[in-house]
């Protein structure tokens, strides 16, 4: 088995001169892809400086992937949302309450139109090396399982937009509590997002990669996630998708939590022809222990795991979920990168 890419996360679109520094700091911790966190601040004030920053990247020797981290919500990330500030409409709806949640419901004309404008815009205007699908996901439900019973009982997106679209499909009014219909609607709706917007970036440029990663949760025969990519299968059969991943397990979770997420990321990965992905927590907690990054490392690896990916640079330093000790866990990792990259 052989580890093909070692990829870090990075948010700094600012200075040219900082980046390079920093990118030559990503090489000497055994990175071979940059990850950035772009975000609808960073489109639509740093724009000018984005392709500067892939190109420094890219003379560092590094891959780029664009994530279109937190847009709208609807991706994973700490970002505040332009598309939420500048929109009192087109958002997700508690199906229970009927209240207009903080999360852009991506089901909508407008929300689509807006995500693949930014994808496309960096597709046509920057050297980036692909695209990064950063844990979508509907508001609704999320938390801890019992095995007896769901995640939670309410869920989005009974939206106006979502209603009339279910209905056109369905036949009836969409019901509030999530039967069948509900979930297949739930997911051709989401996936829908993602592989149209997919397809016309490889439009643009086949060359450019795709990676979907997910939530990594056991979607069990009893509880899934039901957060809209939880039916792994049907994710990783999309044919615009490159790489499947899944994403960070905390370090406190069993370690044969991990072994069981990694062997069905790589099982369902093979199955459609991609390349599987797992990630490390390089961000907000330390390792249980000294050895345990490396351990892990050594799971995937053995486990026939493609690509190893990290958030982020430097343990995320200086940021509200920096590590206990930031410096620390990015040099492990850097090493473990190192020690495994081919
Ligand atoms: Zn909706």
């Amino acid at each position: 088995m052989a580890i093909k890419h070692t990829a870090i996360s990075y948010y700094g679109f600012n200075y040219v001169e900082h980046a390079a520094a920093d990118f030559k700091e990503m090489k000497e911790h055994g990175c071979d892809t940059v990850i950035l966190a772009i975000t609808e601040f960073d489109m639509d004030f740093w724009f000018p400086n984005i392709n500067a920053i892939v190109r420094t990247a890219h003379e560092a020797g590094l891959r780029v992937l664009a994530d279109t981290w937190g847009i709208g919500k609807y991706f994973g990330g700490e970002q505040v949302s332009l598309f939420l500030q500048n929109n009192i409409h087109h958002r997700q709806v508690s199906a229970y309450t009927g209240e207009v949640l903080n999360h852009a419901c991506f089901n909508t004309n407008a929300f689509r139109d807006y995500f693949t404008g930014i994808c496309l815009k960096l597709a046509r205007e920057t050297e980036v090396d692909g695209f990064f699908w950063d844990e979508p996901h509907y508001a609704y439900p999320k938390g801890y399982a019992s095995i007896t019973g769901g995640v939670g009982d309410d869920w989005a997106c009974r939206c106006p937009e979502c209603m009339k679209k279910f209905e056109a499909y369905y036949g009836y009014e969409m019901p509030k509590f999530m039967n069948d219909d509900v979930k297949q609607f739930r997911w051709r709706e989401a996936l829908k997002t993602l592989a149209d917007c997919s397809k016309a970036i490889k439009e643009v440029n086949p060359k450019l990669e795709i990676t979907c990663c997910v939530h990594a949760t056991k979607n069990s025969y009893y509880v899934t996630e039901m957060r809209g990519y939880d039916n792994w299968e049907m994710v990783a059969a999309c044919p615009y998708f490159d790489v499947f991943s899944t994403t960070i397990i905390n370090w406190s979770l069993p370690e044969s939590f991990f072994k069981e997420i990694t062997e069905k990321t790589v099982q369902i990965a093979k199955k459609y022809g991609k390349e599987s992905e797992r990630w490390l927590m390089g961000y907000l907690a330390d390792p249980i222990d000294e050895t345990q990054v490396d351990r892990i490392v050594d799971l995937y690896e053995s486990l026939g795991v493609d690509r190893l990916a990290s958030w982020t640079y430097r343990g995320g330093y200086g940021t509200s979920v920096a590590a206990p000790n930031p410096i620390k866990l990015w040099d492990t990792i850097g090493n473990a990168y190192k020690r495994v990259k081919k």
